[in-house]
């Protein structure tokens, strides 16, 4: 097995979970603030996040500050999906990436909206150190 075919099957068995703390750590040693509702798993068994507002909001939001270069200041939108689930989007989530992306459209850069796979874990590191 060659490196990137190693590199491959990591990737391509990696769960939603493990891969958003990739993330999550790569964004926060990097100094973005990072915000992600964790699901919660309630008596009966049932799977929920509790939010207010329309369904299907993306998994991150990352912000980066410094203070003092405005120019370096954005804002990251991201949908994390497993490479399995890669297609699969639930309730809501296809309108809020849509609204996202109009949105960094007219934002001059300001605000990107991506839809992430580990598989995406390379460019995911040079957009949060902005070279990408
Ligand atoms: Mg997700």
């Amino acid at each position: 097995m060659t490196t990137a075919e190693y590199r491959q099957s990591v990737e391509r068995s990696m769960s939603e979970d493990a891969f958003l703390s990739q993330v999550v750590g790569l964004a926060r040693s990097l100094g973005w603030r990072v915000h992600h509702c964790r699901p919660v798993v309630t008596r009966s068994g049932r799977v929920m996040t509790p939010i207010q507002g329309h369904e299907g909001f993306p998994d991150l939001v990352m912000n980066y500050f410094d203070g003092e270069d405005e120019r370096r200041d954005r804002c990251l939108i991201a949908e994390l999906k497993s490479w399995k689930g890669r297609n699969r989007f639930g309730p809501g989530q296809p309108e809020w990436l849509a609204a996202w992306r109009a949105i960094e459209k007219r934002s001059n850069g300001a605000v990107r909206a991506f839809t992430w796979t580990p598989a995406d874990l390379a460019d995911i590191e040079l957009i949060l150190r902005g070279e990408l």
